[in-house]
């Protein structure tokens, strides 16, 4: 049985890995840092679980994953503390208070500081809420996070999940949530997504500053808002509270070499999705709704089921809030995937041969010019 073809066909939902009925299925790391199933021929009973399950391989044939256009609003948390603290717009605080007010649970991605990865987490409080807050530039360990989710909808009958992350990731959850019959208890809330990029590249570029300042990484924020919103600041910051720029690593990422290869094709670069509700930044508002604009961060949100204009009424006293459209809302993964870079092959290449240093010096070199920006920003902010 093979679950995909080519790699650009699996995004590592984890959700047949999770669904197998005898653990036939792991999920195994190739070469690149990115996890793909893999299944054990001699414990697989053929009964097909896995394939059902797979939403990704059929999202990508049919590529929108629902026709119905959805309800598109720009929206604001009312908090100041809350919103700067946020990645833009604040509406992953307002919708997390809202479970986690009343005893629900909500599942997430943190940064892990002890294996320094990001991965995805149960949480129940409002103190673990806030250490996933931020957008962190690496895709997610997903690990067991589906069977958690489960087992905790099956212990507590009369609660309900939120399940928080990239487009991919949160349409496997659906899916299995279907296959497991708890749809109705989890809403599902995706982020706009411009690529998952590799963890061992974010690894190797951790191990080489916390080397260089001899102590470890205690927290990460590529989109501080020190000058603003549209204007981040990408540093980590020590124990000692000494912080160093990761700027470096930031141009990395966009450069979207180490990005899996199921990201240059992925089917979530769409307003159609099969969450309930879709949250980002809204960029551009100052131009469509220039009342609206807010240099703190502003987010685009758009509300695709029932479960999800429920609760975004339910967040409307902590919110600000305006209606916009599906054409002023468009931003460049809403309309297309990201292009696979031509010298991604060189990428990887120089990664295995050279090393992060190397890597560094080719693609994360951060210009003269920029440096002087910086500078001058530093100065009049
Ligand atoms: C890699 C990446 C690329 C993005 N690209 C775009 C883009 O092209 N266009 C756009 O409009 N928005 C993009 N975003 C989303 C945006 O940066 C904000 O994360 C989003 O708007 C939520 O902001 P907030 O203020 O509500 O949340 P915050 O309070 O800052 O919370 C961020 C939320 O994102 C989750 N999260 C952070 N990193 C990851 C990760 N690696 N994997 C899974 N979940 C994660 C956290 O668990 C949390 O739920 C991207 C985010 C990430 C992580
Ligand atoms: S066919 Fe069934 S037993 Fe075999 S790997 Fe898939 S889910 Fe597991
Ligand atoms: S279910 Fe997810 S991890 Fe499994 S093959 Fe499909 S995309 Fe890959
Ligand atoms: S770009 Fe698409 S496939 Fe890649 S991590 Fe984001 S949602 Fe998943």
């Amino acid at each position: 049985m093979n679950l995909f073809e080519n790699k650009e066909e699996c995004c590592g939902c984890t959700a047949c890995y999770s669904v197998c009925p005898t653990s036939a299925i792991s999920m195994q790391q190739d070469e690149e840092g990115a996890y793909y199933p893999v299944i054990e021929q001699s414990r697989c009973i053929g009964c097909r679980k896995c394939e059902r399950v797979c939403s990704f391989k059929k999202t990508l044939k049919t590529q929108n994953a629902s026709s119905a256009a959805p309800k598109v609003y720009a929206a604001r948390i009312k908090d100041e503390k809350e919103l700067t603290a946020s990645s833009s717009g604040g509406m992953f605080t307002a919708l997390s208070d809202l479970f986690l007010s009343s005893g629900n649970a909500v599942a997430c991605s943190v940064y892990d500081t002890v294996q320094y990865e990001v991965r995805y987490v149960l949480i129940s409080s409002v103190s673990e809420r806030n250490q996933a807050r931020g957008s962190k530039y690496m895709k997610s360990s997903l690990k067991n996070i589906f069977s958690e989710a489960q087992q905790w909808l099956e212990k507590n009958p009369q609660k309900k999940l939120l399940f928080v992350g990239m487009g991919c990731e949160v349409d496997g959850f659906r899916s299995f949530a279907e296959a497991k019959k708890l749809r109705d208890r989890v809403v599902l809330a995706d982020i706009i997504c411009h690529g998952g990029s590799s963890q061992l590249v974010w690894k190797q570029y951790a191990e080489y500053i916390q080397e260089k300042n001899r102590q470890k990484i205690q927290s990460l924020h590529f989109k501080d808002k020190r000058i603003d919103w549209y204007h981040p600041t990408p540093v980590a910051a020590f124990a000692d509270q000494k912080e160093v720029s990761v700027k470096q690593y930031v141009k990395l990422f966009n450069s979207a070499c180490a990005y899996r290869p199921s990201c240059y094709q992925c089917p979530y670069a769409t307003i159609h999705r099969s969450s309930d509700i879709t949250i980002g930044d809204f960029w551009g508002v100052e131009k469509v709704l220039p009342a609206f604009y807010h240099p703190k961060g502003n987010s685009l949100v758009l509300v695709h089921t029932a479960a999800g204009a429920e609760v975004f009424e339910k967040i409307k006293p902590v919110i600000d809030w305006e209606e916009s459209n599906a054409e002023d809302c468009l931003q460049e993964n809403l309309i297309h995937p990201t292009r696979r870079p031509s010298g991604r092959d060189a990428f990887w290449h120089c990664f295995r041969e050279r090393g992060i240093k190397e890597v560094l010096r080719v693609y994360g070199n951060v210009s003269v010019t920029a440096k002087i920006k910086k500078r001058l920003n530093k100065l009049f902010h």
